[in-house]
């Protein structure tokens, strides 16, 4: 009798599972990938960071023939109020930073990864949701409708489910960032002013009373919209915030002129935390199963493809020694990019820091090319004094760092 059917079994096909399996098999593991959705399914987060674009190039996607996709030069900050603003290309980065990125429609940019990593050799199976798991000490069984499935290693990739680390309950919330999101797509984007801020591919963030919006260009005339609130005001509803802020704002009402919604609005509460414990022996964390920063700066979906590269060779190094995986390193790595992201977004919510920080103007050119790497999700690399800066920097408080398992 075989008493594994697979060497890792992935939870979760979004990008950081997807990626995860395709890696593994380019390795050499056997991996079987298990989503409870039938995909293409709808997810927010459509902008990525430059340092994602080789990486899913390497998986076997190529972004720049995808019809979903819209090429992303740089990033364009506006404050609403005060007018001042500040352009980010992604091509004034520092040396090995990647110098564009793409904004995709994620059904199907998570769909076509999923399906990468099986044309590597995954099994990829939809449809299927996981409900429970053991872990003992040769490997994992896990559990759910669907019957049972083992493996040598178990890795949760169920995104904002996190389901391993909230069975464990170890989950820790942030309540510094942005808590809630209220968002929709408009098609037909058309105006002059539109065209002017999204017209070559940037996306806009908008600086507003209390938060923030995001406006992502995405293919023929699209645009994601979402608005981020700090403190939500109680009894308003994600309709009454989005379609209030897009009336009353100087910046939004010219630029929606002539657009029509397109898509539900909806909305995501408390997204931020990180798992304090989220690997064990046998079983690991990868993506938003791991941390999940406030979006402002579009740095989830490359820091889950990032990280589940690492993991990917933690796994497999695990597998040839035929032992439990050792997961410190892989670890102390991600922090250093939540660590990163967390100090800048803790910035950000300053509109002080903003105001006489952010938007300075005449910035020295090394200054531009570090803080643009950082922008691009360029974040593990060591010579980069900004971020060296913000790592150093004094935590706003013990649940930044985590606990160093
Ligand atoms: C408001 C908002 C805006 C954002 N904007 C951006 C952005 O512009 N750019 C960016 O990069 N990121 C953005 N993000 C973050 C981004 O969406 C996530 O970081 C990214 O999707 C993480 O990928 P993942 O694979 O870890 O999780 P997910 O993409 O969420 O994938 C997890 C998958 O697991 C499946 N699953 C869950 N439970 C189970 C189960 N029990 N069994 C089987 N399958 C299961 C789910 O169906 C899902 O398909 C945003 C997030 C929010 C909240």
């Amino acid at each position: 009798m075989v008493e594994f059917d697979t060497d890792v079994i992935v939870i979760g096909a979004g990008p950081a599972g997807a990626s995860l399996a395709g890696y593994l098999r380019k390795a050499g593991a056997t991996a079987c990938v298990l989503e409870r959705e039938v995909f293409p399914r709808f997810h927010i987060g459509e902008s990525l960071l430059t340092m994602s674009i080789p990486r899913i190039a390497s998986l076997g996607l190529d972004l720049a023939k995808a019809p979903y996709a819209k090429h992303k030069p740089g990033a364009y900050f506006h404050h609403d109020d005060s007018g001042e603003n500040l352009r980010i290309d992604f091509s004034h980065a520092l040396s090995g930073s990647f110098p564009y990125a793409y904004q995709v429609e994620r059904q199907y940019f998570d769909h076509d990864l999923a399906e990468c990593a099986r044309a590597l050799g995954a099994d990829v199976r939809y449809g299927v949701e996981v409900k429970g798991w053991s872990e003992d000490q040769r490997g994992v069984s896990v559990t759910g409708e669907f019957g049972s499935l083992r493996g040598r290693y178990m890795i949760d990739a169920t995104g904002q489910h996190a389901i391993f680390g909230r069975r464990r309950r170890t989950m820790d919330a942030l309540d510094r960032f942005g808590q809630c999101a209220s968002f929709s797509t408009f098609g037909n984007v058309s105006s002059e002013f539109a065209q002017r801020h999204v017209g070559n591919g940037d996306i806009t963030i908008l600086l507003i009373d209390g938060g923030w919006v995001w406006l992502i260009p995405l293919p023929e005339g699209r645009v994601s919209v979402g608005v981020v609130e700090k403190s939500p005001k109680a009894g308003t509803t994600a309709e009454d915030v989005l379609l209030g802020t897009l009336a009353q704002s100087p910046f939004l009402a010219p630029f929606f002129a002539g657009a029509e919604r397109i898509a539900p609005i909806r909305r995501i509460t408390n997204y931020s935390y990180y798992n304090l414990e989220p690997n064990t022996a046998r079983c690991g964390t990868v993506g938003d199963a791991c941390a999940f920063l406030d979006p402002i700066f579009s740095s989830g979906v490359t820091v889950a493809i990032a990280t589940a590269e690492l993991l990917a060779g933690e796994i497999v190094a695990a597998l040839r020694g035929d032992r439990e995986l050792r997961l410190d390193e892989y670890k102390r790595t991600c922090q250093k990019g939540y660590v990163t992201f967390d100090r800048l977004i803790e910035r950000f919510y300053r509109p002080d820091w903003v105001r006489n920080v952010f938007f300075a103007s005449n910035r020295e050119d090394r200054l531009v090319r570090e803080f643009t790497s950082i922008l691009a999700g360029d974040v593990w690399r060591d010579d980069n004094g900004i971020q060296q800066m913000l790592i150093n920097a004094r935590a706003p408080g013990r649940k930044l760092a985590g606990k160093s398992s």
